[in-house]
């Protein structure tokens, strides 16, 4: 994308409902704008970064045996009136009636809708095990919508749903959904720390947040040091799923609704780490809750018919856009993880017209193909640093009158500071590897 043709909207005037570092950055950059309350426009260069979320999570839940499906965002009240969730719900709930008064809302989640698919299309225990995910969108009228995208009210969510013929297959379930999500974040270039959760009224000991650790969280949280180091993408193919989960349970995090102040008070002090942290997804075990509830049965070998054993899993597609963010910026920017960034690098050309300037800028945009944003504009060199930095690309190429007629540009990379003098195939060579 050259930078004098994208509709990339940078502002200098933070609006000041903007508290935290990832809702004014995210606004000041240009990658989106808020069309009313707690629901956004996502521009240009916020899109590329969620679609790059959207793919990590999607590759890892189709490694992880999910079959992708797209449910709709409008669902009958008939579904939910049958879970007995309708009244629950609340005013969370977008209600909506149609020109025939039937009575529809906006999903603010899908167990209802997936058990209803599930019911009329599975009869046997056969077809098990089988989990089912999508990547929609979801409305739910928070209270007190605030941090930009991380708490909005329409928001992009990946939840899956598991069906299983007995609690051991639940689990198993369960436990590779844990691990996929361990390495959908790590690709992510984040640090996600699995933390027993509570589980509500349904009740049982299976469920986890994800949390990206970052001050302005708002949760508080408690963690052994040892999570620090764990590297979930080494154990390539298949791992030991029991082995894994033993591993990671063994370590101590929990949320405050769940801290132990008696098995904290085991762990050596200097192992000892609290601070907050931003919820990016949350995995649940409940049994047969919503297939008793809505009579979704199968037939067993015997030929008895049983309820199917559920799990669901969710992660918060939009809200990792604002929490990267806020894991990763500085007084000038944000710092995009390379996974993640909307594009791998900035080219800056720091003398428009200046024919060796240009001709050099425009073949390293061909070369860099869709991967390279180029500064193109007319303005002076300082506004170019300046806007690179905030937008942060995980590399600047720089391009000066000397160093072009030289053979010569800057490499700089946004997370250290860091900036060598290379050849222009050099710089190629290292924003690509
Ligand atoms: P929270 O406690 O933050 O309100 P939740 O527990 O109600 O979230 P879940 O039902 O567990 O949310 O939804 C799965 C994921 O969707 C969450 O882990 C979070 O990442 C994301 N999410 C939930 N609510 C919002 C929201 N209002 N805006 C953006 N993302 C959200
Ligand atoms: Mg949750």
């Amino acid at each position: 994308m050259r930078l004098s043709r994208g509709f990339i909207p940078t502002i200098k005037e933070i609006p000041s409902e903007a508290q935290i570092a990832s809702h004014r950055l995210m606004l000041r950059a240009g990658l989106v704008r808020q069309t009313s309350a707690g629901i956004y426009a996502w521009l240009p260069l916020g899109l590329r970064v969620l679609r790059n979320i959207e793919r990590i999570v999607r590759e890892e839940q189709n490694a992880a045996g999910a079959q992708e499906v797209l449910m709709p965002t409008i669902q009958p009240a008939e579904l939910w009136r049958e879970s007995g969730r309708y009244d629950d719900y609340g005013k969370e709930m977008l209600r909506i009636v149609d020109r025939h008064d039937r009575e529809m809302l906006y999903g603010p989640t899908n167990e209802e809708m997936i058990v209803d698919l599930f019911r009329q299309s599975v009869k046997s225990y056969r077809d098990l095990p089988i989990n089912l995910y999508h990547i929609q969108w979801k409305f739910r009228d928070e209270v007190r919508p605030r941090f930009g995208v991380m708490r909005g009210r329409e928001f992009l969510m990946k939840d899956a749903y598991s069906f299983d013929v007995d609690r051991a297959g639940a689990v198993r379930a369960y436990r590779g959904m844990m691990l996929a999500y361990m390495r959908t974040f790590q690709r992510m270039g984040l640090k996600a720390i699995p933390m027993v959760a509570d589980t509500g009224p349904i009740g049982g000991d299976l469920s986890h947040e994800f949390i990206v650790l970052a001050p302005t969280g708002e949760s508080q949280v408690y963690y052994d040091a040892s999570f620090e180091g764990v590297d979930y993408l080494a154990d390539a193919g298949t791992p030991d799923l029991d082995r894994f989960f033993a591993d990671i349970t063994a370590r101590y995090a929990a949320t405050d609704e769940k801290h132990d102040t008696a098995k904290w008070a085991e762990i050596p002090e200097a192992d000892r780490r609290e601070g907050r942290g931003i919820e990016v997804g949350h995995i649940f075990y409940f049994g047969t809750k919503y297939t008793k509830a809505m009579n979704a049965t199968v037939a067993g070998p015997d030929g008895k018919m049983f309820h199917p054993e559920m799990g669901s899993y969710g992660i918060g597609v939009s809200r990792l856009v604002g929490a990267a963010i806020e894991a990763s910026h500085d007084d000038a920017g944000i710092i995009w993880p390379d996974a993640i960034a909307p594009f791998k690098a900035a080219i800056l050309n720091l003398k428009n017209g200046d024919a060796a300037c240009d001709a050099l800028c425009e073949s390293l945009y061909a070369a860099l193909a869709g991967d390279a944003l180029y500064d193109d504009r007319a303005d002076r060199a300082g506004v170019k640093f300046n806007d690179a930095d905030l937008m942060g690309h995980p590399w600047q190429i720089i391009v000066g009158p000397r160093g072009a007629a030289a053979g010569r540009v800057e490499l700089k990379r946004r997370a250290t500071g860091e900036r060598v003098e290379v050849s222009p195939e050099e710089a190629l060579a290292k924003v690509r590897s």
